[in-house]
């Protein structure tokens, strides 16, 4: 196992559907940082109808952002506990400045890792994505199709109709696409072509860590 720098977080970065959630079990298995990822955080409250879950809900269903003072509750909750101690990997956060500068007081950042794809793969990616609420295994029906046995249990997120995506690629360019510069200025932005089908994009992945931990 290799990690890369020890103690200090990693962001995966990119538009929704990117393949972030795709992605972020090899990175974490590659560098051992725990994968915490805001929507599924928020997702939870919403399934435990917790009130934070109820107004989550609210700005997740037209595609906008949660409230920022929410999402630093439950960041700051997750870095408390014991195994955050040796950094984790932010897949979906920060998704706004004022995200990324709270962060900043919280824990370093060693490096971001940008999945870049177009916004016309991005609506066939999250229109197509499927979820095994069993195993919460991300499958898409055509780019990376469920075995047969389990096609019936398979979800489609309440937030993945086409309409609220092309919301959510709008808040993304407006309000999270501006992280790629401040990171950029800090040296710590790597980009990765995320156009290329799941084991391209791995290839990718694999070959910037092993690069970075040999630093
Ligand atoms: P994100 O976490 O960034 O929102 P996901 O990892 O959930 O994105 O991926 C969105 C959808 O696109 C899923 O259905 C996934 O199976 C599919 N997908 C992920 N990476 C790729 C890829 N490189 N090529 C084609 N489809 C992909
Ligand atoms: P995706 O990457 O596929 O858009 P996520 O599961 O990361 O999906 O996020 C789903 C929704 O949860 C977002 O559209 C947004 O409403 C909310 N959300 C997730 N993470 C954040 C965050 N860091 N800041 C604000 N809202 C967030």
């Amino acid at each position: 196992m290799v990690f890369v720098i020890k103690g200090k977080s990693i962001i995966l970065f990119g538009p929704p559907g990117a393949g972030k959630g795709t992605q972020s079990g090899l990175i974490s298995t590659m560098t051992g940082k725990p994968q915490v990822s805001t929507g599924d955080m928020l997702r939870e409250a919403v399934t435990d109808g917790s009130e934070v879950g109820r107004e989550a809900k609210s700005y997740m269903d037209r595609g906008l952002l949660v409230p920022d003072e929410i999402i630093m509750q439950l960041i700051k909750m997750r870095l408390s506990r014991d195994d955050a101690m040796g950094g984790l990997l932010f897949d979906g956060f920060p998704r706004t400045i004022p995200q990324a500068m709270a962060l900043e007081t919280l824990t370093d950042v060693s490096m971001v890792i940008s999945l870049v794809v177009g916004d016309d793969e991005i609506v066939s990616r999250i229109t197509g994505r499927r979820t095994d609420p069993e195993t919460g295994e991300i499958y898409h029906l055509e780019y990376k199709p469920a075995p047969q046995h389990i096609r019936g249990r398979l979800l489609q997120r309440d937030d993945d109709t086409e309409d609220t995506v092309r919301n959510r690629l709008s808040t993304f360019h407006k309000q999270t696409a501006p992280l790629s510069d401040f990171y950029r200025e800090k040296g710590i932005l790597i980009e990765i072509d995320g156009s290329g089908d799941i084991k391209q994009v791995s290839s990718s992945i694999e070959a910037i860590i092993d690069a970075k931990s040999g630093e």
